[in-house]
Parts: structure tokens; sequence; C-alpha cells
């Protein structure tokens, strides 16, 4: 397995280090106050603190159904397992579907890869475009493998956004061959245009729709979910049951006060939208003035500014980025092969706009 980097160099930087590296939120967008009253709210109970059902507790997967129904995406309760963020969700799927072949996008997410090795899937990468991955051979590959992990909303690292069209094919391809995909979503919340409807909601039945509140909420909570047939779901919680019998419950009991004002979330997330959009123009407007070789394309939502510094060993060159107190993720580190040399990984929501331009000046000056 490769050491994730991020968590590596996460380790390793001192505070006068610009860090474009983790995928992390603006933490100064936490609605703090509002979290804070809802622990209030939650610590009053003392049957809070008590153990509970090991596919959480019914008022967070009544809310969490809602959303999906809400956008037409017919859902239950008993659709839904809470997890311990999304991360455990994609755990507890790797060992359901263990050793078996699967697809997946190449580039793709260092920290779902690890999961699926470590439970002996075999993978297959199928190169992502930025407007989703490749079909024909997505197609070719899905017929052996019936199996495959997506990140289909502002993918991490490529920030990809599958069209439309791409949705329908990958679902079409689903219905003809049988089998499930797993949809990761943590990013979907965070586009700039309200974007497309998500794949699984096209095959309910053959998809495990993976959400999360770290993205749109706070991190540290770890509450996520898997959205899948019921019968599967019965599946899963019984694996999930043998890792830590359920999600950490007073956070969810927290989650669950600040939800009960649905409006005041979703005004919650209206900000990040229009925040991070900022952020994301901002570093475009400083990559083009001091990195103008860095070829990418503008992402339509989500964290990461994705692209290429042609000729460039972009890992080598991190270790002198290091040196100067800037860091990124070399691409290199997203792929199942030898793919990526040249490539960064930016993240841009996490850094003050002070710190986007320094940075990426620090960077224009070792190149
Ligand atoms: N999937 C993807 C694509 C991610 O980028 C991340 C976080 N970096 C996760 C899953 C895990 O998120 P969490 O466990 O915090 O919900």
């Amino acid at each position: 397995m490769k050491r994730s980097f991020i968590r590596q160099i996460l380790e390793s930087i001192d505070k006068d280090t610009i860090s474009f590296a983790g995928g992390l939120p603006d933490e100064d967008l936490f609605p703090m106050k509002d979290l804070q009253c809802a622990a209030k709210k939650a610590f009053k109970d003392k049957k809070n603190l008590q153990y509970i059902l090991s596919n959480g507790i019914k008022p967070l997967r009544e809310k969490t159904a809602k959303f999906y129904n809400d956008e037409g995406f017919e859902t239950d309760i008993d659709n839904l397992l809470i997890t311990t963020g999304s991360q455990q969700a994609m755990y507890i799927i790797a060992n359901y579907f263990a050793k078996k072949d699967i697809v997946v996008e190449n580039p793709s997410y260092l920290g779902a890869i690890n999961i699926l090795k470590s439970n002996g899937l075999n993978m297959k990468g199928v190169p992502l475009e930025y407007d989703g991955i490749d079909i024909a051979k997505f197609k070719k590959e899905y017929k052996k493998t019936k199996l495959a992990y997506l990140i289909p909303d502002f993918q991490n690292p490529k920030s990809s956004f599958y069209s439309k069209d791409k949705r329908k094919k990958v679902a079409n391809i689903v219905k003809q061959n049988g089998g499930y995909i797993i949809e990761d979503a943590p990013y979907s919340q965070l586009y700039f245009k309200k974007g497309e409807k998500s794949i699984s909601s096209l095959i309910p039945n053959n998809s495990l729709h993976l959400g999360s509140f770290s993205k749109t909420l706070a991190p540290s909570f770890r509450l996520g979910w898997i959205r899948a047939n019921k019968e599967i779901i019965k599946e899963l919680t019984m694996i999930k049951e043998t890792i830590d019998l359920h999600t950490n419950g007073i956070s969810q009991y927290i989650l669950n006060e600040y939800l009960e004002d649905e409006s005041r979330y979703f005004d919650h997330i209206k900000v990040l939208r229009k925040e991070y959009e900022k952020k994301m123009e901002y570093f475009a407007k400083c990559l083009d003035k001091y990195l103008p070789q860095f070829i990418y394309e503008k992402p339509k939502g989500g964290m990461f500014i994705y692209g290429k510094l042609p000729n460039k060993d972009t890992k080598k060159l991190v270790y002198e980025a290091l040196e100067n107190k800037i860091v990124y993720v070399p691409g290199g580190e997203f792929y199942i092969d030898d793919g990526g040399v040249e490539e960064i990984r930016f993240n841009y929501s996490h850094s003050s706009k002070e710190e986007i331009k320094e940075g990426l000046k620090r960077l224009a000056k070792i190149l």
C-alpha cells in the first residue's frame, strides 16, 4: 500500500508552510454558534449517551432520507446506514465485495484505492477525462467486473464532473450487465451551479451511494452514510457491527439537532458554494499569472484544481517545494499505474487569499 502522501505531509509540515495538499474545508466557515447550540441541546438528555441502533439513530436517517426524496430519489430509512464518515462506508463495502475485480477511475481517491487493495480487490483502471470516465473503456471492463467505484461529482483528485450523457451511459451499461456501482459523492453539494442527478438515482437497486457531512459541515463529526437497496444494507450492517457496533451516537444527536432547522443547513451550504467559488476563481487567477505553464480546467465545484506542468516530475519538485515552505500533492499519488508524473492536485478551499498568492509565487520562483 502507498502510505497516503497527504497524511504523511500533514504530519511533517510546520506552521510556516503553505499547504495546498490536504482536502480540508475552510474552518472559518464552520457554523460554530449553531453547532455549539446543537451540542448543548444534545447533551441535555442522558439517553443520548447510551448505545444506539447499529444503522444509526432514526431521526438522522429520516432527515437523510428526506434529502434524497426531495431530489426525487425515492429513499426509505431502511435504505440507509449511517457510517463513521464515508471512509468507513468504503471500508464496509470493500469488505463486502472482498477479492472481486472492480473498475476504478484512473486517477482516483487514494483513500479508497488503499481500502480496495487491503480487501484484496483487483482494480482495473479506466482513464478519467474532465467530463467523466472514458465510456468505451468503461463498458469493456465493466462487462467483466460488474462492479465499479466512481466519483462523478467534482472528483478527488481531478475535479471531473460527469456530463449528463456520460451519467446516462454508465447507468445503461449497469442496467445491461447487472452488478453494482459504488458512487462516492462527498462533494456533490459543493457545486457552483446546480449540476446533474446522481447516477445512482437512475439505477436505485444497482448502486451504493455514499454521502458525507464532512464537506458540508465538519469532518470531525465523522458522519457519513450509504444509500443502497435494503438487502445490501442489511448485509453491510452486519459488517459494520463487527467493526464498531455503531457510529458515534452523540455526534449523530448533535448533528440531528443542528439539522432540525433544515433551511439553516441549506443556507450554510449556499455560503460554502459562494465562498469556495470565489476562492477557486482567485486561485485560477493566480495560477494564470504566476504559473502560466500549468494546464488545467476550472472545476465546476468541489475543492480541487487539477492539472499538468509539462516536462516536470512533480514528485521530485515537491521536495524542493517543501524546503521553500509550500506543498501540494503530486498527481502520481492518485494513479494505480505509473501515470500522472507531471500532474498536480491543488486544494483551494482551505487557504486564505494571501496564502494562495504567496504559495503560488513561491512555487513559480522554484520553477
Ligand atoms: N471519498 C472521497 C472522494 C474523499 O475525497 C474523501 C475525503 N477526502 C472521503 C471519501 C472520506 O471522507 P469522510 O470519511 O470524511 O466522509
